[in-house]
């Protein structure tokens, strides 16, 4: 007799509300998985193409291990290196490529198949062998195994796999794999890494797709099918719920989904600023987009529509595009002519608003799959530094972003600048950039404003250096925080600590507002801290010219800025920075402040950001 399978019992996590809503549906329980190839036999006409997709993956694969091969040496020296030199000489061995191509041919094996079984029996070898060394080695074989599947399979049709509507449930998730699964019907998700800024938190905010970070161990618990609520307003994630809690969740959905922004109403009067305080005093809005994802373009353009002027005038543009997006979803550097089709359509569909281009920021927690591996990512090869290495790839962007300045709504931006003399070198990039476009005969706006973030201490306290070199600065909160108070944003462990109302940080930002007041430039921010209700009258306060924030972020925005007035916010922005010594007090007194103006329930969204801490709660 087949006994009903036993109904399994109800678990409850708790972690890190990161994107708000409910989502209900079974779990997909993912695995950043090593991939394998499938076998069938290709049609003879395909033999010849087959065999050219080899070759290019093979070209692909030398191109990238040299890059990483010569950072690596640059880096740590020679005898470390020599592990990539060593990864060369196997993706070079003629007798293993001429047997692969063999196999396509006489075989008629897919490239993948061929790859597959023929570095496998490789690895096999020696794996088996006698010496430790040669074991090592299969090690090396496995990640040339990888880096060439990864060629020659189409990521994006391995990743799509969602075959029903669910919650996606892992350890840790990439910003790439976040965008993809959105390609499929991903409901939500719940990792147990992460924090609130980490970028795949950020990523969902600015998708609206409902997510928890900061789980810890609960994807340990869960198995693909099983029933889930994933409510991220409270921060927490039911796993196999009865009847009755499930039954309660679904009527709140429905309320929450009825209740969004949208609640809010068209943020603008035609021929008004798109948002101001009660005292008249104008705060420019921007977005944050998600570059990569259609789904965030769309929502973004759609938003910059609704906020246009009587005469269709757009006036909300974007305030950071994180161009590095496109690389992490390819694994790979877009040339000049793809990225120039990508930004020069940004450009025009935002036109006549501002579209401010981000250089590449890889590396910390946006790492592309396969390169150079580092125990401190976050404090090494990042952002204009990788940058400044790869002059080819750094040129190439430039170029692409100053073609697509042309029309005169583009901006530019540096991530990551540390030193002055980075960002002198970065500037000088840039001249050489214009220098071949002139050569060329290619258009681009001459007066394109070129600005930095700032999202170091060094940049932050040294901020009157630099501004003299740009036309604009923008505060990168995120980082700010993290490199302030030594508390990497991806981590879960320490979450709690991750403290953007920290004095110590906040004294950073209003003196980079105060430098770049003295030295006549704007100053916007485009962190988290933008988003965060409580944060709002500090920015006010501080005098911050613009706030850009996730497109799903910008109408509550625009609302809390209309009921604060400047010159309280200043009051209490000296007041603070002068008596706090903790985030908890600074905490206090914005609340004390709200409270006694009566906006407390306005500024509530703060359940977001409550850092739970997380841990298994057994029923
Ligand atoms: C930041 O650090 O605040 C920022 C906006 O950049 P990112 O989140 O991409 O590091
Ligand atoms: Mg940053």
């Amino acid at each position: 007799m087949i006994r009903p399978k036993e109904p399994k019992e109800t678990l409850r996590f708790s972690g890190i509300a990161a994107s708000r809503g409910i989502a209900i549906g079974p779990a997909y329980r993912y695995f950043r998985a090593l991939l394998y190839a499938e076998d069938h036999e290709l049609a003879l006409s395909d033999v010849g193409h087959e065999i050219e997709q080899f070759d290019s993956a093979v070209r692909k694969a030398r191109q990238e291990i040299e890059k990483v091969r010569r950072v690596a040496e640059q880096k740590v020296g020679t005898p470390a290196s020599s592990i990539f030199e060593a990864q060369m000489m196997m993706v070079s061995d003629e007798f293993i490529l001429s047997t692969i191509r063999q196999r396509i041919k006489q075989e008629r094996k897919p490239a993948a198949f061929a790859v597959d079984t023929e570095f496998s029996a490789h690895k096999k070898m020696l794996e088996a062998s006698e010496s430790p060394v040669m074991r090592e080695r299969a090690d090396d074989v496995e990640d040339i195994k990888q880096r060439l599947l990864r060629y020659l399979l189409d990521r994006q049709k391995w990743l799509s796999k969602l075959e029903v509507p669910s919650i996606l449930v892992a350890e840790s998730l990439t910003p790439a794999d976040a965008i993809l699964f959105t390609q499929s019907s991903m409901l939500g998700f719940a990792i147990d890494g992460g924090g609130l800024t980490s970028h795949v938190a950020i990523l969902a905010r600015s998708l609206g797709i409902p997510a928890l970070v900061a789980l810890h161990s609960a994807a340990e618990h869960i198995e693909t099918g099983d029933t889930l609520i994933l409510d991220g307003e409270r921060g927490e994630l039911i796993v196999c719920p009865d009847p009755e809690t499930q039954r309660g969740y679904e009527q709140e959905q429905s309320f929450v989904l009825g209740s969004g922004v949208e609640a809010l109403g068209l943020i603008v009067e035609p021929g008004e600023p798109l948002a101001r305080t009660a005292d008249a005093r104008e705060v420019k809005l921007l977005m944050n987009l998600e570059f990569g994802s259609e789904v965030a373009v769309l929502e973004a353009e759609r938003l910059s529509e609704a906020t246009a002027t009587a005469d269709g005038k757009k006036r909300l543009g974007l305030g950071l595009v994180r161009t590095e997006h496109f690389l992490l979803l390819h694994d790979d550097f877009p040339t000049e002519d793809e990225q120039n089709e990508l930004y020069l359509n940004l450009a025009e569909r935002f036109y006549p608003a501002w579209v401010t281009l981000r250089t590449f920021d890889v590396g910390g927690d946006k790492v592309l799959s396969g390169t150079y591996r580092e125990d401190n990512p976050f404090l090494g090869w990042r952002g204009l530094r990788i940058s400044l290495d790869e002059p080819d790839l750094f040129l190439g962007q430039l170029r692409a972003i100053l073609r697509a300045s042309a029309r005169g709504n583009v901006k530019l931006m540096f991530p990551m600048v540390t030193t002055a003399d980075e960002l002198e070198r970065a500037l000088a990039f840039l001249q050489e950039a214009r220098n071949m476009l002139h050569a060329t005969g290619d258009a681009y706006d001459e007066h394109m404003p070129v600005g930095i973030m700032v999202e170091v201490p060094s940049a932050a306290i040294m901020a009157d250096s630099f501004i003299p070199m740009v036309d604009y600065v923008s505060i990168g909160s995120n980082d700010l925080t993290q490199y302030t108070l030594a508390v990497d944003r991806g981590n879960d462990l320490i979450a709690p600590l991750y403290q953007e109302l920290h004095p110590a940080v906040l004294k950073l930002i209003r003196g980079t507002v105060e430098a770049s007041k003295r030295g006549g430039k704007p100053i916007s921010i485009c962190g988290e801290l933008g988003s965060y209700p409580l944060a709002t009258p500090l920015l006010v306060g501080f005098g911050i010219d613009e706030i850009s924030v996730s497109p799903t972020a910008v109408r509550s925005l625009a609302a809390r800025l209309r009921l604060l007035n400047y010159t309280e916010c200043k009051e209490l922005t000296d007041r603070l920075l002068a008596e706090c010594v903790s985030p908890e007090e600074v905490k206090r007194q914005i609340l004390q402040f709200l409270s006694e103006r009566h906006l407390i329930d306005v500024f509530s969204e703060t359940t977001l950001r409550s850092g739970f801490g997380a841990r298994l709660i057994k029923k």
